[in-house]
């Protein structure tokens, strides 16, 4: 079972090999310059920009292996769709983490050998004592039949990227008033639970002040979903006419997309004058050797480490280890727990259990917010969340108190940003 492999695991860090680097880990790091263990992180998104900044400064020889100059964060990118925020507030460079003297290797990753230990980039390979991959999720066009990277230029999923997002902002305001847009939601588990239906009601939100005789028509795989009854309840009083959600049981699950933008489900097809399928996802490429058939990496939920391949820790979007969600929240704190852990095997000891917290805030209208929390620790191998430790904002509520979490939401923006690119 899951909690003997933790234990493989867990003794094969105390190799006498792995003994001899966390006592040279341990001394100061000036003098034995030479003998320290390296540790590479792959993708400088939430998790890994998290990640490598706690193990440099936990005194670890990191390094930051990212292909891309900038880095466009998702969070906070469906008010900018919907014309609410600036397109600027999104970017982040990595000024930030190379004054604080984090190495960046400025290219991407191809492949890695967990037995030499090494990751291959251009043409060389860098050797590591320890690598934590968090690259993100790529859309798995397979699950949506038609659906491909091409088809996504016409039909844009802007579920990751800058120039997704950017096309489907531009469609929509070329929309004419009384056109339709049709949005399809994949089944569990993808980045961002709650992020389709924030979408959902601030695309409703533009329609009905930019364009008031248009119609939203969302079509999801599954009959339940994140604050789902914030989310309807808000719809009922800010959209109504607007926003149509259809769930599974109704024939909401799309099963193919057409040449022409078309949308199949069991029960009939939908077509839109703007079509935004969002696909379901899988682990970004370069981790799929430590991806099982679900497309996802288990890890242990103490160590973040692969349960495929040792000394290969995933975390974020990525990893996949219990009830633990896919946000930029989830990814920065597993980045941060990661790394102690990582900090703890160098020096040939155990690392301590954690405890995990996530918010996931969304805006259903500007200065309306809603949150859902939780608290995750691991039992049996599995991050579980702990019952009554979190819960959903209140379903009845005056507008200061939406206000108030639409605030919290921007200064959670403001703090994952700073832990993440500084
Ligand atoms: P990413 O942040 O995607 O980072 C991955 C990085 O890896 C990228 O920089 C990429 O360039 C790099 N990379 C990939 N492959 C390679 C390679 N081969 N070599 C080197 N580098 C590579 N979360 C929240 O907490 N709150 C929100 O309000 C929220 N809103 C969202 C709204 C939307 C519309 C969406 C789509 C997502 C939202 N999320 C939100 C989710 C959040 O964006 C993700 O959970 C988070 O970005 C995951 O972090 P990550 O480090 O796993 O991956």
């Amino acid at each position: 079972g899951s909690k003997g492999n933790r234990r493989v695991v867990r003794t094969s860090m105390k190799t006498p090999r792995r003994t001899v680097l966390g006592a040279a880990l341990a001394m100061p790091f000036g003098a034995r310059a030479q003998g320290r263990a390296r540790v590479l992180v792959v993708g400088g998104g939430f998790g890994g920009a998290t990640c490598a900044r706690a193990l440099h400064r936990a005194g670890v020889n990191v390094t930051l292996i990212e292909p891309a100059t900038e880095y466009w964060s998702c969070p906070f990118s469906n008010p900018v769709i919907a014309g609410l925020r600036d397109r600027a507030a999104q970017r982040f460079t990595y000024d930030g983490l190379r004054a604080a003297g984090v190495p960046i290797i400025a290219a991407r990753a191809t492949a890695f050998d967990p037995v030499a230990r090494t990751v291959r980039v251009g043409d060389t390979d860098q050797p590591y004592d320890r690598l934590v991959l968090s690259p993100g999720v790529d859309m798995n066009e397979a699950a949506l039949p038609g659906y491909s990277a091409a088809l996504a230029e016409q039909y844009p999923h802007a579920w990751k990227g800058s120039a997704q997002n950017m096309l489907l902002q531009k469609q929509l305001e070329a929309m004419p008033d009384g056109g339709t847009v049709v949005m399809s939601v994949p089944p569990n588990p993808y980045r961002c639970p709650p992020g389709p239906y924030e979408r959902a009601s601030l695309i409703a939100h533009y329609l009905k002040t930019h364009k008031p005789r248009s119609k939203l028509l969302v079509l999801d795989a599954k009959d339940a979903f994140s604050k789902q009854k914030l989310f309807q309840a808000a719809w009922a009083e800010l959209y109504p006419g607007i926003l149509e959600w259809v769930g599974l049981s109704a024939g909401g699950r799309v099963t193919a997309i057409d040449p022409d933008g078309t949308l199949q489900t069991e029960f009939g097809s939908h077509r839109g004058d703007v079509v935004n399928p969002i696909p379901p996802q899988r682990a970004a490429a370069v981790a799929t050797p430590v991806a099982d058939r679900t497309g996802w990496c288990p890890v242990d939920p103490i160590s973040f480490e692969s349960r495929l391949a040792p000394g290969v820790h995933v975390i974020g979007d990525a990893a996949m280890m219990g009830a633990m969600p896919k946000s930029a929240f989830a990814a920065g704190a597993q980045g941060k727990v990661c790394a102690d852990a990582i900090v703890a095997l160098l020096a040939g000891q155990p690392p301590e259990t954690p405890r995990l917290i996530n918010t996931c805030y969304s805006m259903v209208a500007p200065g309306y917010g809603i949150s859902v929390a939780g608290v995750y620790r691991p039992v049996n191998g599995q991050l579980v969340d702990i019952e009554s430790a979190g819960g959903t904002s209140p379903l009845e509520a005056p507008p200061e108190v939406r206000a108030q979490e639409a605030a919290y939401a921007e200064e959670w923006y403001r703090t994952a940003t700073a832990e993440a690119f500084g």
